[in-house]
């Protein structure tokens, strides 16, 4: 049987927020996806070495398109991005790509978008041309309009100085070796053996889990016998975790639900 090939990022759709504490840390995460896109080979994890994935990486890919805020006349930025900004997007984006299949917006500041720019990026994100991908990075992105929000895909991304513990990292990578195998009685086994007893245990567990799935998505770690559908549902099914331990529910409901919630 074939394995099942990841297909960045047209597994995730034409629009991501991708939403960190750390500006850096999403910025980090849409670089990722966007050489995933551009890369020529189209394997489970960018190249690093055909001729997309070195312009990418020295941000000189003609597809892969950052919008940042406007300078004023002094060349400081201005506070917002404006309807302007975005509709000449909207022009761009009706272009085909120079080189790749896709051109890759990277919005660096999406939540700076003001009103006006977010109706027209809504009316863009409502029937997006099939050629491109939209990353919208933001560090709150609860200033973005629930319709915006709606239309696009949510992923979250640990900020940088949040990073894992040794501990949690193994733990995360030996979860999601077991889940990757496609063998459920090896990940019950795998979940009853580490299951953990401490609140703080166990958020840092998910964070760790929740960061390597980051990985997966962005084609940064191979996903092993996950579709692209299934790395999803254990994006969503992690974030789901995390909130129920900021709820204070006990760590053994969180391993049954991960028992329990994970995708076939
Ligand atoms: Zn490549």
């Amino acid at each position: 049987m074939e394995e099942p090939r990841f297909e960045s990022p047209a597994a995730i759709g034409h629009a991501v927020i991708i939403s960190s504490s750390s500006r850096e840390a999403a910025l980090h995460t849409a670089r990722s996806l966007a050489m995933a896109a551009v890369c020529l080979r189209g394997h489970d994890v960018p190249c690093g070495v055909c001729r997309g994935c070195r312009k990418a990486a020295s941000g000189s890919h003609p597809d892969i398109i950052p919008v940042v805020r406007p300078t004023d006349k002094n060349g400081n930025p201005r506070r917002e991005l404006t309807v302007d900004q975005v509709r000449e997007l909207a022009a761009d984006a009706q272009v085909l790509p120079n080189e790749a299949e896709r051109k890759v917006y990277i919005i660096e500041e999406a939540e700076l978008m003001n009103l006006n720019a977010q109706n027209a990026a809504l009316k863009l994100l409502e029937e997006p041309p099939a050629t491109v991908v939209f990353l919208l990075c933001a560090v709150n992105p609860g200033l973005l309009l629930e319709t915006v929000r709606s239309r696009c895909l949510m992923m979250t991304v640990a900020g940088g100085n949040e990073a894992a513990d040794e501990e949690s990292l193994k733990l995360a990578d030996g979860f999601l070796t077991a889940l990757r195998s496609g063998d459920r009685i090896r990940l019950y086994r795998w979940l009853s053996k580490n299951e953990l007893s401490k609140t703080d245990q166990t958020a840092a567990f998910i964070d760790a889990a929740l960061d390597r799935t980051v990985d997966m998505l962005c084609g940064r770690a191979s996903p092993g016998k996950l579709t692209p559908e299934q790395q999803m549902q254990l994006h969503r099914l992690l974030l789901q975790c995390s909130d129920y331990l900021k709820a204070n529910v006990n760590p053994k409901h969180i391993f049954s639900l991960l028992a329990s919630g994970i995708p076939e």
